[in-house]
């Protein structure tokens, strides 16, 4: 088998989540979420868990416009012992499925801070790429996981902004290496965030990475073929839709190429920094209003 989902063999209770579906599939059908409660200890009860689930579904459904795919499985497993929630993993094909650790001892405050489950709820929402590609879907994953957040109000701008401060240098040895080293999360979330930009930038505010992210989608580009895409196909899918070559410029430029991104530099011109807990804006920087557009959407610039 070259694809198989995950399956729930046992002891497990089963709910549902309802929400609209995105693209082809948004045709009135809906999308369902299954979730399967594997049997043991959570100190969190079943209702909070899945009113937790809804949330962060709905949010996908805010920033796809629908959620990514009509029907996911959704397997939660308690870890004896540990906070927080642990793991998560999609695996694509044939309809898709996930599975997600959550700690034994995990509590209300976990779930509000956690960042893996919306990380793979945006792995149902583009196509399994081919090849050393890796770094295009980890970088999605990464750099739009608290742009949902933030749009669906879980999550403040300015945090955004500042785990991307302190976080982005981890990116930078990658895009030296052309996108082939380094690491794969950030290396590819720093080049999503340069594409962003570049979006906003060449369409003058009209267009940003998630109109790329929502036309690939409706092209077909859920996590539910059993073939992995070629990169080159996603990412005409996603110049499609922006109207302009715009991804495959910023592809070309930047894998196998060695580009050292002056993050200082970057800041400065979008006008952010860092200022105690948080940041602080500077409204006369270059790149103020695509800065403004990029975690709220485009109303906000
Ligand atoms: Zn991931």
């Amino acid at each position: 088998m070259r694809f198989a989902g995950y399956t729930a063999i046992g002891r497990f209770e089963r709910a549902r989540v309802a929400v609209p579906a995105a693209g082809e599939a948004g045709d009135g059908r809906g999308a369902v979420l299954d979730i399967a409660f594997l049997d043991g200890e959570l100190a969190l009860s079943r209702a909070t868990l899945l009113a937790w689930i809804e949330t962060i579904a709905r949010a996908h459904v805010e920033y796809w416009h629908g959620f990514t795919t009509t029907r996911v499985l959704l397997t939660v497993v308690p870890v004896p012992g540990r906070p927080r929630v642990v793991f998560g993993r999609v695996v694509p094909g044939g309809g898709v499925s996930a599975m997600l650790q959550v700690g034994a001892r995990a509590s209300e405050a976990d779930l509000a801070e956690d960042w893996i489950l919306p990380h793979e709820f945006v792995h149902t929402g583009m196509p399994f790429v081919q090849g050393r590609s890796s770094w295009a879907m980890e970088g999605v994953a990464t750099y739009v996981e608290p742009v949902i957040r933030a749009r669906a109000g879980l999550k403040p701008e300015a945090m955004v902004w500042r785990e991307w401060i302190d976080n982005m240098p981890r990116g930078v040895a990658a895009l030296q290496n052309g996108l082939t080293g380094g690491s794969p999360y950030w290396g590819g979330g720093l080049f999503m965030l340069l594409a962003d930009i570049e979006i906003r930038r060449a369409t003058a505010g009209a267009k940003g990475l998630e109109d790329c992210l929502r036309g690939a989608l409706r092209a077909g580009g859920d996590a539910t073929p059993s073939e992995r895409w070629p990169l080159a196909t996603w990412v005409e899918r996603c110049d499609e839709a922006l109207g302009a070559p715009l991804m495959t410029g910023m592809v070309e430029r930047h894998l196998g190429a060695s580009i050292t991104v002056d993050l200082a530099a970057l800041w400065r011109d979008l006008g952010v920094r860092p200022d105690g807990e948080g940041v602080a804006y500077d409204d006369s920087a270059p790149l103020a209003s695509i800065r403004k557009a990029i975690v709220m959407g485009r109303r906000a610039g």
